[in-house]
């Protein structure tokens, strides 16, 4: 089986019948087999999966499948698919089911898309490295020694390593464009709102937003066309009108774009030299092809992480109290009254990182913190949103690093929350003022790692943002 980098091409093998959807999966079946060791995936729908494509070869043949007939996907294990198993990465949620189809995969699979399996993650997407998953950590198939990034890791490392052809994933501050990084794979955080999160189990709720991860921008464009728009199962979803990005692609006549860079991102003192010497050299590049490159300050950089960790928890703690041993999942066989239902099932449930964050977030909101930290945190978020705006009307792009530096061993920060939080320096800057934002392979470092380059682009401008980083790839 060839290795395909994007779709047109499976779909073209379709239509001429050299290959079928049978063979795609089994295809897959055999790689996630044979790639064990890299704990990629929780469940594998085989059966499944292999009828989804013989009812599809078979709409091929009467030429009446859907768009995206021929994409064999993996989906993080935190959106819900009816009647398959979710756990958020998660012990407390162990044997959960989910009862509906969260609305982004229902509209891919009405067109077509073949669901491969749940994929391994962060627990509640908490972290960046995979290394939180109640189930072990996911490796990275570059280097197994290293992790995958996260918390979408396993999703970015199954495309990377051919398990399957895009995955979905979830971005809080990160999750699927530091992945990517790590992995040499395109990662997509929508506009906040852009796509709906019914479905999808909530961390922070005013950050969180579905995304695509592939290995060409034509697919992100394609996936992202179907899956984005307005959604009434979800108020939070635009009503905004989705454009046809991928026609918009293969209609983009290489215009030029004005594209502001962060002068303190690359002078962060965590920043890796060779990352950095590549970003300077991206940059020269964007002059020579006549673009407009202009340094820009955003003194807000040291108060990014920080901001997104006191508002993330808050949101998470409330989010997460719904997790009591009585709705869901895990009860403690132990506990004797209703209060220690609570108390037992939750302490045994949730996993350290989870917990760390529920105290903090329950922290910040108590009466007497509330306005110290969550009120602050508030106000610089609403700062940072405006920066980011006013960056944004001279500039269409703001560009970045994805991450500080490539994948780190596994092991080597577990035990030091702060500097794994430090790898999400440049990525949650998107989510703390809602705007979209990609991550694109960049180069390989001398370890032999990929690693990353983020482009942040205007709220709902996707289209532009696809465009251009369609031609950085291309070249
Ligand atoms: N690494 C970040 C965190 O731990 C981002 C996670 C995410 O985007 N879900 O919060």
């Amino acid at each position: 089986m060839k290795n395909y980098e994007t779709l047109a091409e499976i779909q073209q093998d379709l239509s001429t019948g050299s290959i079928q959807c049978k063979d795609l999966v089994d295809f897959y079946l055999k790689r996630i087999h044979s790639a064990q060791n890299l704990n990629l995936f929780l469940e594998v729908y085989e059966e499944e999966a292999r009828l989804r494509a013989a009812e599809i070869d078979q709409k091929i043949s009467q030429g009446t499948q859907g768009k995206l007939a021929g994409l064999v996907l993996g989906v993080k294990d935190v959106i819900c698919y009816q009647g398959h198993g979710l756990t958020a990465g998660s012990k407390i949620l162990a044997g959960f089911e989910s009862m509906f189809t969260a609305t982004a995969l229902q509209r891919l699979l009405d067109e077509d898309a073949i669901v491969i399996g749940r994929q391994n993650c962060d627990e509640f997407a908490m972290g960046s490295s995979n290394e939180n998953s109640a189930y072990g950590p996911a490796r990275n198939p570059v280097d197994p020694e290293r992790v995958p990034g996260g918390s979408s890791g396993a999703s970015a490392a199954s495309v990377k390593a051919g398990l399957c052809h895009a995955a979905l994933g979830s971005d809080t501050g990160g999750s699927v464009r530091q992945p990517s990084g790590f992995c040499g794979t395109i990662g997509f955080k929508p506009t906040y709102g852009r796509v709906s999160r019914w479905g999808l189990i909530a961390y922070a709720s005013s950050f969180d937003q579905i995304g695509p991860i592939t290995r060409s921008v034509e697919d992100t464009a394609r996936i992202m066309e179907i899956m984005a728009g307005p959604d009434q199962l979800d108020n939070t979803a635009a009503v905004e009108e989705v454009p046809a990005y991928s026609q918009a692609l293969k209609e983009d006549s290489g215009k030029t774009y004005t594209i502001a860079y962060i002068r303190e991102a690359l002078e962060s003192p965590g920043l890796d030299p060779e990352i950095k010497q590549a970003t300077q050299d991206l940059i020269q590049r964007f002059k020579d092809e006549g673009h407009t490159v202009k340094m820009v300050d955003f003194p807000y950089l040291d108060y990014v992480v920080p901001c997104y960790y006191v508002l993330t928890t808050a949101e998470a703690s409330s989010n997460l109290s719904r997790y009591d041993g009585v709705h869901y999942g895990y009860r403690s066989p132990k506990a004797q009254t209703l209060e220690e239902v609570y108390t037992m099932s939750r302490s045994e449930g949730f996993g350290e990182e989870v917990k760390r964050r529920i105290m903090l977030g329950t922290f910040v909101l108590s009466a007497g913190y509330y306005d110290a930290y969550y009120t602050k945190a508030m106000k610089v978020r609403s700062l940072i949103q405006q920066e980011t705006l006013e960056i944004l009307k001279d500039c269409d792009f703001i560009l970045t690093p994805t991450a500080p530096t490539p994948a780190f061993k596994l092991g080597e920060k577990a035990n030091d929350p702060i500097e794994m939080f430090l790898s999400d320096i440049y990525t949650v800057h998107a989510n703390l003022a809602g705007v979209p934002a990609i991550s694109l392979p960049l180069g390989e470092h001398s370890s032999g790692l990929p690693f990353g380059i983020q482009l942040m682009g205007r709220a709902f401008d996707e289209e532009n943002l696809l465009n251009f980083s369609s031609q950085i790839v291309k070249k």
